[in-house]
């Protein structure tokens, strides 16, 4: 009889479910018998795994082989389930504590995703390397300790994981600043009085923009407002000063002409900063430099109002 005992605490459940639906197709498959079971005592909580018959219609050597194979692949499954989300939560939880449940929660998805994200051919890879190394584990040793198995023969894995975790963590605190940098930009905007009607920014096609009032003349100009460079203590952009007079002018129409793109990120921010009093230009002289018919001369404009989420 060959046993396999795989010693677990937290995935115990999980694993003795995933290695009985193997198990099935295993004996469906052939004649060999299986014993699966979840051993609380004696010693650690386990799950064994017993061939009661290496006999069957196949020689011996393929019969564990198979055996082995299956048991392998049941633990793979669950490392790359279960496991790698509690590896995920406890990365976080040592390295960086401060975060709320609500936060901690979002940053997992996007580490999970992340993880998750490598192309087919490189997850098969990394599926195909795991059950490998659970393979050749178990031809030299019936006794698997699963925690320490992925931490000190997964090193690869886990490695990838932490990184996974220390993007998303990134990407959460840098989305979490752009919002309060639109949020600062939007209270900018709306304590300052309007000292203009209207002003048209007009993309050129590599995406910077100009400030133009209704009859195409530069406007705003002579408001060098280091508004965003001091408060945010960061360097001054092109986007950032012509985002900077738009907030000083603090008109009450900001219609954008992007062209046939959309205008990058610095339309985006305007977009979400003046929110409804954003228009977007469908087609004007400005944007389209032909010569255009009597109907066509006035700027047609599009509303955004209700299309874009207010609380961004
Ligand atoms: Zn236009």
């Amino acid at each position: 009889m060959l046993e396999v005992a795989v010693i677990t605490t937290p995935l115990l459940e999980d694993l003795h479910k995933n290695l009985l639906q193997k198990g099935t197709s295993l004996r469906g498959g052939s004649d060999i018998v299986t014993d699966i079971e979840i051993r609380t005592e004696p010693g650690p909580p386990a799950v064994c795994c017993r061939l009661l018959d290496p006999g069957g219609s196949g020689s011996k050597g393929d019969v564990i082989r198979a055996f082995r194979k299956v048991v392998a692949s049941a633990l793979t499954e669950v490392v790359l389930g279960k496991h790698t989300e509690q590896l995920i939560e406890q990365f976080l939880q040592s390295d960086y504590a401060f975060f709320s449940d609500e936060d901690r929660r979002v940053i997992v998805r996007q580490a999970r995703r992340l993880v998750g994200m490598v192309g087919d051919a490189a997850g098969t890879c990394r599926r195909e390397l795991i059950q490998r190394a659970f393979y050749d584990y178990l031809c030299r040793s019936g006794q698997l300790i699963l925690d320490g198995f992925v931490r000190f023969r997964l090193k690869g894995y886990v490695g990838e994981l932490r990184k996974a975790v220390e993007r998303s963590v990134d990407c959460f605190l840098i989305e979490k600043e752009q919002k309060e940098f639109i949020r600062l930009l939007r209270y900018f905007v709306e304590v300052q009085h309007s000292r203009i009607d209207r002003i048209h920014v007009v993309f050129s096609p590599s995406g910077e923009g100009r400030l133009l009032n209704d009859e195409q003349k530069a406007v705003g100009e002579e408001t060098f407002d280091l508004l965003l460079g001091s408060t945010f203590e960061r360097e001054m952009t092109l986007d950032d000063a012509l985002l900077s007079r738009l907030i000083a002018l603090s008109p009450g129409q900001v219609i954008l002409h992007t062209r046939d793109h959309n205008g990058g990120t610095l339309a985006e921010t305007i977009r979400m900063v003046f929110f409804d009093r954003v228009k977007e230009c469908a087609g004007c002289p400005v944007c389209n430099p032909r010569p255009l018919l009597k109907s066509e001369a006035k700027p047609r404009v599009r509303e955004l109002h209700g299309t874009r989420n207010k609380g961004r």
